[in-house]
């Protein structure tokens, strides 16, 4: 399967591109906006498309004949998390975890097919990249789980399967579709893209998306402990990342989240927490306390309840923002890359 991305999703165009198709195939202009309306509203099929004429749907049809992913299978869980595991019309599959949160509701959706930054804790990246999913694919797991939970989604994570930024145009292409106020429109601020750490996309994506969240996966309180587990950190190393999320943080004024996987042994001590304190303390920064999702096949093992505990204290103490994340869907396969790995397997 090729790496990059090939688009052949009707998902995929704006509504500028769309109307060039629907007038080379005869259309009027603006039925161009309809189509888009019809799809961002959830179509799976052209026969929805009730004001829109049965020759030009017959075209499209012709060449765009499926877009939303089939779900070829589905874990709920008692909290209500949906993980669902959603197959594209060649056979790539990816996972898309929904999630209910007081603020509402909220997917993660994969960004990729499997990844190639080998997080040593990550079963994502077990059997390397398949390949980069296209802007219309990533929109496709939001429609295709809204219709699947008949719930509204009103937040956007791009954490799930693959790196963001290794896939940067078709994710500034998704986040570009999924905000136009001709269909979706999705606040930006209800957007976050979540990265290992890819120095030069951050800077980009500073000034492309200043109103976007940003999330990086740390892991760790230096380069010694997170190049174990990280090997994108022995490409960018830990001062310069922080630089760069400093940077981030004057460019756009915003909060910068640090996501940090609480390890059993790794990075869980009472010195860890001080260090990253000390790195973080008086910076607009959020950080989040992860219990880790074990997957079969790591030998990584989540930090006990008493030294996540120890850890927020720290933190706490020299005022820097902490939270535990809330662990949803405990009672399904909820680490990313697994429920595609068991369903390989
Ligand atoms: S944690 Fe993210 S970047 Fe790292 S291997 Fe997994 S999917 Fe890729």
């Amino acid at each position: 399967m090729p790496e990059t991305p090939e688009r052949n999703n009707i998902l995929d165009y704006t509504p500028e591109e769309l109307e060039t198709i629907v007038t080379g195939m005869g259309g009027q202009k603006f039925r161009a906006k309809q189509v888009f309306g019809w799809l961002s509203k959830g179509a799976a099929t052209y026969d929805e498309m009730s004001n829109v004429p049965k020759d030009l749907r017959e075209k499209l049809a012709e060449k765009y004949p499926s877009w939303l992913p089939e779900a070829v299978r589905m874990q709920k869980s008692k909290d209500g998390t949906v993980k669902c595991l959603f197959r594209f019309a060649d056979g790539t599959e990816v996972e898309s975890v929904f999630m209910k949160y007081e603020y509402g509701n909220s997917i993660c959706i994969s960004s990729q097919c499997g990844c190639r930054m080998g997080c040593t804790f990550c079963a994502s990246t077990m059997d390397g990249l398949a390949r980069g999913l296209t802007g219309g694919e990533m929109l496709g797991q939001v429609l295709a789980m809204r219709n699947l939970t008949g719930s509204d989604i009103g937040h956007v994570v791009i954490m799930g399967m693959g790196e963001p930024f290794d896939n940067y145009e078709e994710v500034s292409r998704f986040i570009r579709l999924i905000h136009d106020s001709r269909g979706y429109g999705l606040g930006l601020r209800n957007i976050t893209v979540s990265t290992c750490g890819i120095i030069p996309k951050i800077k980009e994506f500073a000034k492309d998306f200043p109103q976007v969240n940003l999330a990086v996966s740390l892991h760790a309180p230096n380069q010694q402990i997170r190049q174990k587990s990280m090997p994108v950190a022995k490409k960018y190393g830990y001062d310069e990342l922080m630089r760069a999320c400093r940077e981030y943080t004057e460019i756009t004024g915003r909060r910068i989240t640090f996501e940090y996987a609480v390890i059993d042994g790794l990075n869980d001590s009472a010195a860890c927490a001080e260090e990253l304190a000390g790195r973080l303390k008086g910076w607009l920064t959020h950080v989040n306390l992860i219990p880790l999702n074990e997957v079969e096949g790591r030998d990584y093992r989540t930090a006990n309840g008493k030294s996540v505990k120890r850890f927020k204290d720290i933190l706490d103490k020299n005022g820097v923002a902490v939270t535990v994340r809330r662990t949803l869907g405990n009672d399904i396969d909820a680490a990313c890359g697994q429920l595609r790995r068991r369903h390989a397997g």
